[in-house]
Protein backbone atom coordinates (compact mmCIF):
# COMPACT_ATOMS: atom_id res chain seq x y z
CA UNK A 1 0.00 0.00 0.00
CA UNK A 2 3.02 2.32 0.86
CA UNK A 3 4.40 1.23 -2.38
CA UNK A 4 1.30 2.50 -4.34
CA UNK A 5 0.81 5.73 -2.41
CA UNK A 6 4.61 6.75 -3.40
CA UNK A 7 4.19 5.60 -6.74
CA UNK A 8 1.60 8.16 -7.69
CA UNK A 9 4.33 10.81 -8.22
CA UNK A 10 7.15 10.63 -10.57
CA UNK A 11 9.50 12.41 -12.60
CA UNK A 12 11.41 15.17 -11.07
CA UNK A 13 11.35 16.43 -7.83
CA UNK A 14 9.43 19.31 -6.96
CA UNK A 15 7.88 20.93 -4.29
CA UNK A 16 3.92 21.02 -4.01
CA UNK A 17 4.10 24.62 -5.47
CA UNK A 18 6.39 23.50 -8.22
CA UNK A 19 9.55 24.47 -6.60
CA UNK A 20 12.45 21.98 -8.71
CA UNK A 21 14.80 19.87 -6.35
CA UNK A 22 16.74 17.63 -8.40
CA UNK A 23 16.33 13.68 -6.86
CA UNK A 24 19.96 12.18 -7.23
CA UNK A 25 21.27 8.61 -6.85
CA UNK A 26 24.66 8.11 -4.74
CA UNK A 27 26.68 4.93 -6.82
CA UNK A 28 30.04 3.36 -6.16
CA UNK A 29 30.35 0.89 -9.42
CA UNK A 30 29.48 0.35 -13.14
CA UNK A 31 27.12 -2.22 -11.67
CA UNK A 32 25.29 0.24 -8.74
CA UNK A 33 24.90 2.55 -12.36
CA UNK A 34 23.45 0.32 -14.31
CA UNK A 35 20.68 -0.76 -11.74
CA UNK A 36 20.26 3.04 -10.44
CA UNK A 37 19.87 4.29 -14.15
CA UNK A 38 16.72 2.49 -14.13
CA UNK A 39 14.89 3.51 -11.75
CA UNK A 40 13.20 6.75 -11.77
CA UNK A 41 16.44 9.34 -10.68
CA UNK A 42 17.30 12.68 -12.22
CA UNK A 43 20.93 11.39 -12.06
CA UNK A 44 23.64 10.80 -10.29
CA UNK A 45 24.65 13.33 -6.67
CA UNK A 46 27.74 11.39 -6.49
CA UNK A 47 30.05 8.56 -7.25
CA UNK A 48 32.20 7.09 -5.51
CA UNK A 49 35.20 6.37 -7.24
CA UNK A 50 37.46 4.55 -4.61
CA UNK A 51 36.84 0.95 -6.02
CA UNK A 52 38.77 1.86 -8.61
CA UNK A 53 41.61 2.13 -6.51
CA UNK A 54 41.72 -0.17 -3.36
CA UNK A 55 43.18 -3.59 -3.37
CA UNK A 56 45.43 -3.15 -6.49
CA UNK A 57 49.29 -2.69 -6.15
CA UNK A 58 49.16 0.11 -8.96
CA UNK A 59 47.05 2.86 -9.59
CA UNK A 60 45.09 2.17 -12.40
CA UNK A 61 45.74 3.79 -15.59
CA UNK A 62 44.34 6.50 -17.79
CA UNK A 63 42.71 3.94 -20.32
CA UNK A 64 41.48 1.64 -17.66
CA UNK A 65 39.96 4.47 -15.73
CA UNK A 66 38.27 6.21 -19.10
CA UNK A 67 36.67 2.87 -19.91
CA UNK A 68 35.22 2.48 -16.74
CA UNK A 69 33.87 6.13 -16.51
CA UNK A 70 32.04 5.30 -19.71
CA UNK A 71 30.35 2.30 -18.36
CA UNK A 72 28.63 4.90 -15.51
CA UNK A 73 28.12 7.56 -17.79
CA UNK A 74 26.34 5.45 -20.38
CA UNK A 75 23.59 4.18 -19.18
CA UNK A 76 22.64 7.73 -17.99
CA UNK A 77 22.13 8.88 -21.28
CA UNK A 78 22.16 12.64 -20.97
CA UNK A 79 21.58 13.12 -17.55
CA UNK A 80 23.59 14.61 -14.88
CA UNK A 81 26.37 12.30 -12.88
CA UNK A 82 28.33 14.32 -10.60
CA UNK A 83 31.64 12.39 -10.11
CA UNK A 84 33.82 12.61 -6.84
CA UNK A 85 37.24 12.14 -7.18
CA UNK A 86 39.38 9.76 -4.69
CA UNK A 87 38.51 10.08 -1.13
CA UNK A 88 41.60 7.30 -0.06
CA UNK A 89 42.88 7.81 2.85
CA UNK A 90 44.31 6.33 6.55
CA UNK A 91 41.32 4.62 6.63
CA UNK A 92 40.94 3.25 3.25
CA UNK A 93 44.44 2.79 2.56
CA UNK A 94 46.28 2.78 -1.17
CA UNK A 95 48.82 0.30 -1.71
CA UNK A 96 50.92 2.26 -3.93
CA UNK A 97 50.25 5.62 -2.32
CA UNK A 98 50.45 4.55 1.71
CA UNK A 99 49.19 7.25 3.68
CA UNK A 100 51.76 6.08 6.43
CA UNK A 101 50.82 5.73 10.38
CA UNK A 102 48.24 8.46 11.20
CA UNK A 103 46.66 7.78 14.78
CA UNK A 104 43.67 10.26 13.68
CA UNK A 105 43.02 9.36 9.73
CA UNK A 106 40.01 11.35 9.67
CA UNK A 107 42.06 14.27 10.56
CA UNK A 108 44.87 13.08 8.01
CA UNK A 109 46.02 13.33 4.76
CA UNK A 110 42.61 12.05 2.98
CA UNK A 111 40.51 13.10 0.44
CA UNK A 112 41.82 16.10 -1.48
CA UNK A 113 45.17 16.13 0.37
CA UNK A 114 46.13 13.07 -0.71
CA UNK A 115 46.17 14.50 -4.85
CA UNK A 116 48.03 17.26 -2.99
CA UNK A 117 50.76 15.35 -1.63
CA UNK A 118 50.43 12.97 -5.04
CA UNK A 119 49.20 15.08 -7.72
CA UNK A 120 49.52 12.62 -10.58
CA UNK A 121 46.53 10.88 -8.83
CA UNK A 122 44.53 13.54 -9.88
CA UNK A 123 45.60 14.60 -12.87
CA UNK A 124 45.04 11.16 -14.33
CA UNK A 125 41.85 10.79 -12.85
CA UNK A 126 40.50 14.16 -14.53
CA UNK A 127 42.22 13.50 -17.72
CA UNK A 128 40.21 10.03 -17.88
CA UNK A 129 37.05 11.32 -16.72
CA UNK A 130 37.35 14.44 -19.46
CA UNK A 131 38.16 11.28 -21.89
CA UNK A 132 35.10 9.53 -21.23
CA UNK A 133 32.58 12.51 -20.78
CA UNK A 134 33.87 13.39 -24.72
CA UNK A 135 32.37 10.04 -25.60
CA UNK A 136 29.46 10.43 -23.67
CA UNK A 137 26.04 12.06 -23.39
CA UNK A 138 25.95 12.45 -19.70
CA UNK A 139 26.06 16.23 -18.07
CA UNK A 140 29.38 15.50 -16.27
CA UNK A 141 29.89 17.68 -12.74
CA UNK A 142 33.50 16.63 -11.17
CA UNK A 143 34.03 17.55 -7.38
CA UNK A 144 36.75 17.25 -4.55
CA UNK A 145 36.26 15.37 -1.48
CA UNK A 146 37.19 17.40 1.83
CA UNK A 147 38.01 20.51 0.83
CA UNK A 148 39.10 22.56 4.12
CA UNK A 149 39.94 25.95 2.50
CA UNK A 150 39.58 28.95 -0.20
CA UNK A 151 43.12 27.79 -1.78
CA UNK A 152 41.78 24.37 -1.17
CA UNK A 153 38.98 24.35 -3.29
CA UNK A 154 41.27 27.37 -5.98
CA UNK A 155 43.51 24.53 -6.38
CA UNK A 156 41.28 22.00 -7.35
CA UNK A 157 39.03 24.10 -9.61
CA UNK A 158 42.14 24.96 -11.74
CA UNK A 159 42.79 21.49 -12.07
CA UNK A 160 39.73 20.22 -13.14
CA UNK A 161 39.27 23.31 -16.14
CA UNK A 162 42.40 22.69 -17.00
CA UNK A 163 41.29 19.00 -18.09
CA UNK A 164 38.19 19.96 -19.59
CA UNK A 165 35.72 19.47 -17.21
CA UNK A 166 32.92 22.59 -17.42
CA UNK A 167 30.95 21.69 -14.19
CA UNK A 168 33.52 21.92 -10.93
CA UNK A 169 32.36 21.61 -7.78
CA UNK A 170 33.40 20.64 -4.03
CA UNK A 171 32.12 19.04 -1.49
CA UNK A 172 31.38 21.08 1.86
CA UNK A 173 32.00 18.44 4.80
CA UNK A 174 34.43 20.15 7.10
CA UNK A 175 33.28 22.88 9.16
CA UNK A 176 35.65 25.35 8.28
CA UNK A 177 34.15 25.16 4.64
CA UNK A 178 30.56 25.28 5.69
CA UNK A 179 31.64 28.64 7.99
CA UNK A 180 33.78 30.50 5.11
CA UNK A 181 31.33 29.52 2.52
CA UNK A 182 31.36 32.23 0.52
CA UNK A 183 35.18 32.40 0.24
CA UNK A 184 35.42 28.85 -0.46
CA UNK A 185 32.69 28.57 -3.43
CA UNK A 186 33.84 31.86 -4.81
CA UNK A 187 35.62 30.13 -7.46
CA UNK A 188 33.13 27.03 -8.34
CA UNK A 189 30.17 26.04 -9.88
CA UNK A 190 28.06 24.03 -6.79
CA UNK A 191 28.57 22.77 -4.02
CA UNK A 192 27.41 19.30 -2.06
CA UNK A 193 27.16 18.56 1.49
CA UNK A 194 28.42 15.35 2.49
CA UNK A 195 26.06 15.47 6.03
CA UNK A 196 28.34 12.19 7.03
CA UNK A 197 31.53 13.60 7.64
CA UNK A 198 30.07 17.31 8.07
CA UNK A 199 28.02 15.51 11.31
CA UNK A 200 31.15 13.54 12.36
CA UNK A 201 33.89 16.87 12.52
CA UNK A 202 31.00 19.55 13.73
CA UNK A 203 30.28 17.33 16.89
CA UNK A 204 33.86 15.54 16.92
CA UNK A 205 32.40 12.15 16.98
CA UNK A 206 33.61 9.31 15.03
CA UNK A 207 31.21 8.17 12.12
CA UNK A 208 32.88 4.81 12.79
CA UNK A 209 31.78 4.43 16.43
CA UNK A 210 28.07 2.94 17.05
CA UNK A 211 28.50 4.31 20.46
CA UNK A 212 28.31 7.71 19.44
CA UNK A 213 24.90 7.44 17.33
CA UNK A 214 23.58 10.29 19.49
CA UNK A 215 25.89 12.70 18.50
CA UNK A 216 26.14 11.43 15.08
CA UNK A 217 22.66 12.55 13.58
CA UNK A 218 22.19 14.93 11.01
CA UNK A 219 19.50 16.30 13.00
CA UNK A 220 21.61 17.80 15.29
CA UNK A 221 20.88 21.63 15.20
CA UNK A 222 24.75 22.96 15.21
CA UNK A 223 24.96 20.31 11.95
CA UNK A 224 21.44 22.19 10.55
CA UNK A 225 23.57 25.96 10.91
CA UNK A 226 26.52 24.66 9.40
CA UNK A 227 24.08 23.95 6.58
CA UNK A 228 22.62 27.11 6.32
CA UNK A 229 25.78 29.04 6.76
CA UNK A 230 27.11 27.18 3.26
CA UNK A 231 23.93 27.98 1.68
CA UNK A 232 24.01 31.57 3.18
CA UNK A 233 27.34 32.12 1.61
CA UNK A 234 27.09 30.60 -1.60
CA UNK A 235 26.55 33.08 -4.38
CA UNK A 236 23.22 32.98 -6.36
CA UNK A 237 24.83 30.94 -9.20
CA UNK A 238 26.56 28.31 -6.77
CA UNK A 239 23.84 25.66 -6.47
CA UNK A 240 24.05 23.72 -3.17
CA UNK A 241 23.19 19.48 -2.66
CA UNK A 242 23.56 17.51 -0.12
CA UNK A 243 25.03 13.88 -0.70
CA UNK A 244 25.06 12.43 2.75
CA UNK A 245 22.71 10.23 4.77
CA UNK A 246 20.58 12.83 5.38
CA UNK A 247 19.45 13.50 2.00
CA UNK A 248 17.24 10.05 2.27
CA UNK A 249 15.54 11.07 5.29
CA UNK A 250 11.74 12.69 3.71
CA UNK A 251 11.45 15.15 7.24
CA UNK A 252 14.65 16.53 7.15
CA UNK A 253 14.78 16.57 3.13
CA UNK A 254 12.36 19.07 3.86
CA UNK A 255 14.42 20.90 6.37
CA UNK A 256 17.16 21.01 3.82
CA UNK A 257 15.12 22.38 1.24
CA UNK A 258 13.86 24.52 3.80
CA UNK A 259 17.38 26.16 4.49
CA UNK A 260 17.92 26.55 0.35
CA UNK A 261 19.35 22.84 -0.70
CA UNK A 262 18.53 22.72 -4.54
CA UNK A 263 19.19 18.88 -5.14
CA UNK A 264 19.15 15.44 -3.04
CA UNK A 265 21.35 12.44 -3.55
CA UNK A 266 20.59 9.02 -1.58
CA UNK A 267 20.37 5.49 -2.61
CA UNK A 268 18.22 4.77 -5.07
CA UNK A 269 15.74 2.99 -2.85
CA UNK A 270 14.85 6.08 -1.02
CA UNK A 271 14.49 8.55 -3.53
CA UNK A 272 10.74 7.80 -4.19
CA UNK A 273 9.37 8.48 -0.05
CA UNK A 274 11.34 11.96 -0.08
CA UNK A 275 9.83 12.75 -4.01
CA UNK A 276 6.37 12.36 -2.18
CA UNK A 277 7.43 14.05 0.65
CA UNK A 278 8.32 17.50 -1.15
CA UNK A 279 5.02 16.82 -3.57
CA UNK A 280 3.17 17.32 -0.83
CA UNK A 281 4.49 20.49 0.87
CA UNK A 282 4.68 23.64 -0.56
CA UNK A 283 8.36 25.53 -0.33
CA UNK A 284 7.12 28.29 2.28
CA UNK A 285 6.59 25.35 4.24
CA UNK A 286 9.51 24.12 4.26
CA UNK A 287 11.57 26.84 5.18
CA UNK A 288 8.94 27.02 7.99
CA UNK A 289 9.91 23.70 8.83
CA UNK A 290 13.81 24.42 9.04
CA UNK A 291 13.11 27.69 11.23
CA UNK A 292 11.61 25.47 13.76
CA UNK A 293 14.42 22.47 13.53
CA UNK A 294 16.85 24.87 14.09
CA UNK A 295 15.29 26.56 17.21
CA UNK A 296 15.27 23.23 18.96
CA UNK A 297 17.88 22.26 21.48
CA UNK A 298 18.58 18.97 20.45
CA UNK A 299 17.90 16.31 17.49
CA UNK A 300 14.97 14.86 19.19
CA UNK A 301 13.43 18.33 19.39
CA UNK A 302 14.19 19.27 16.00
CA UNK A 303 12.61 16.16 14.65
CA UNK A 304 9.23 16.78 16.60
CA UNK A 305 9.54 20.65 15.64
CA UNK A 306 9.09 19.45 11.91
CA UNK A 307 6.37 16.38 13.15
CA UNK A 308 4.04 18.87 15.07
CA UNK A 309 3.87 21.40 11.95
CA UNK A 310 2.73 18.24 9.71
CA UNK A 311 0.25 17.59 12.06
CA UNK A 312 -0.50 20.94 11.86
CA UNK A 313 -1.15 20.85 8.27
CA UNK A 314 -3.40 17.54 8.11
C1 LIG B 1 29.67 12.38 3.40
O1 LIG B 1 30.71 12.54 4.05
O2 LIG B 1 28.55 12.73 3.80
C2 LIG B 1 29.71 11.75 2.07
C3 LIG B 1 28.67 11.80 1.26
O3 LIG B 1 30.84 11.11 1.69
P1 LIG B 1 31.36 9.72 2.34
O4 LIG B 1 30.21 9.12 3.11
O5 LIG B 1 31.80 8.90 1.18
O6 LIG B 1 32.48 10.19 3.21
MG1 LIG C 1 32.67 12.31 3.21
Amino acid sequence: ERHQQLSRFSGPGRTKDGVPVALLANIGTPDDAEKAAVQDVEGVGLFRTEFLYLDRPSAPTVEEQTSTYVSVLRPFGSRRVVVRTLDAGADKPLQFAPSGEEENPALGVRGLRLAQRTETLLTDQLTALAAAAAQCDADVWVMAPMVATPEDARWFAARARAAGLPKVGVMVEVPSAALRSTQVLADVDFASIGTNDLTQYALAADRMLGELAGLLDPWQPAVLDLIASTTRGAGESVSVGVCGEAAGDPLLALVLVGMGITSLSMAPGKVAAVRAALAMHDHARCVEMAVAARAAEDPRAARAAVVDLLAEEA
